[in-house]
């Protein structure tokens, strides 16, 4: 599996005027990174204790990276401890959400390796875990680093915007309640059914998919640009499958089963695009419409934006991104 390079990956080198001016605007004292010019210079004045003030330093960081919450993982069937988010790991999350205009791909991927950076026990990897504890534990960290974004929207009705202050540990509870296993869904085409499983994946193979997908966006105009994000939640829908079988119905005995969870991104989309578009996209019967009614439609009710307070009427709008959760 590809690792993820780190979140400094994704900083862009010319740049630095928007890092200066972030700086400016947070204040911030550069303390944590430059800590190897912060020489003690020669006490002159011999009445004055000496000072160690780069000892201080260190010693602040390790008092202060030593200290974890425990997170409980069911998918592993354990706690796993996890440090406080720094202001230093804000602030990059900050910068690349403004350098990538929340791209969902580079959000995506910030996200998972700040998780991995954040896990006391260094075996430990977010990649092989589900989608569902991806998120779940996206939650127990901002519930854990009090960080409760606001997101502003404006009513499709009145017209007023709204600023709509979410409610992390209010989310993370509604969210656990909505787990569903694995099912199967059996769709008839012609002289052939096809036996889909489907569940939440791997976020290691979610992370592949943003990865891939978004290779095309570069150099693309808005509108390109746009029509990339709409594709990419059907996309990301496509990734709930793990495996499907065709069995001839004259036969049943007569089975071809791909195993997608055991392929790459690439020889899943082989399959994938193999398949006759109505098993996969009929209104009706084909199987999105199943996973969104069992996994994706539960979820989104979870992330809805509140309905107007000016004028009570419902809102379409759902937490998106990364972005909107980390207030980037
Ligand atoms: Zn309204």
């Amino acid at each position: 599996m590809p690792t993820t390079p780190p979140i400094s990956h994704y900083k862009d080198e010319t740049q630095d005027i928007l890092d200066k001016e972030i700086d400016k605007e947070i204040g911030n004292a550069q303390v944590s990174e430059q800590t190897p010019e912060l020489k003690v210079l020669p006490v002159k004045k011999p009445e004055k204790k000496p000072t160690n003030a780069s000892n201080i330093v260190s010693a602040f960081r390790q008092k202060l990276s030593s200290s974890t919450t425990p997170i409980e993982l069911p998918g592993l069937g354990k706690t796993v401890e996890f440090k406080e988010i720094s202001t230093r790991e804000q602030k990059e999350m900050s910068k690349v959400a403004l350098q990538s205009n929340s791209r969902p791909d580079i959000m995506y991927c910030t996200m998972v390796s700040l998780i991995n950076e954040l896990a006391a026990d260094k075996d430990f990897d977010i990649r092989e875990l589900t989608e569902f504890e991806r998120i779940q534990v996206t939650l127990n960290l901002q519930q854990m680093n009090k960080i409760n974004p606001e997101i502003k929207y404006t009513c499709s009705q009145c017209g007023k915007e709204t600023t709509y202050k979410l409610d992390t540990a209010k989310m993370l509870r509604n969210f656990t309640k909505t787990f569903k296993p694995e099912q199967e869904f059996k769709i008839e085409n012609g002289n052939r059914t096809f036996v889909f499983n489907a569940g939440w994946s791997k976020c290691g193979l979610v992370e592949d998919f943003f990865k891939n997908y978004y290779k095309k966006y570069d150099n693309q105009s808005k509108a390109i640009k746009e029509s990339i994000d709409n594709m990419s939640q059907i996309e990301y829908m496509l990734m709930f499958l793990k495996s499907v079988t065709l069995v001839e119905n004259s036969d049943p005995d007569d089975k071809l089963t791909a195993n997608l969870e055991e392929m790459t991104y690439g020889e899943r989309c082989q399959i994938i695009d193999s398949i006759p578009q109505s098993v996969l996209f009929d209104e009706n019967v084909g199987v999105i419409s199943k996973i969104i009614k069992h996994y994706i439609e539960p979820m989104q009710a979870v992330f809805k934006y509140k309905d107007c307070p000016f004028c009570g009427a419902e809102q379409d709008g759902a937490v998106a991104s990364l972005a909107d959760f980390l207030g980037g």
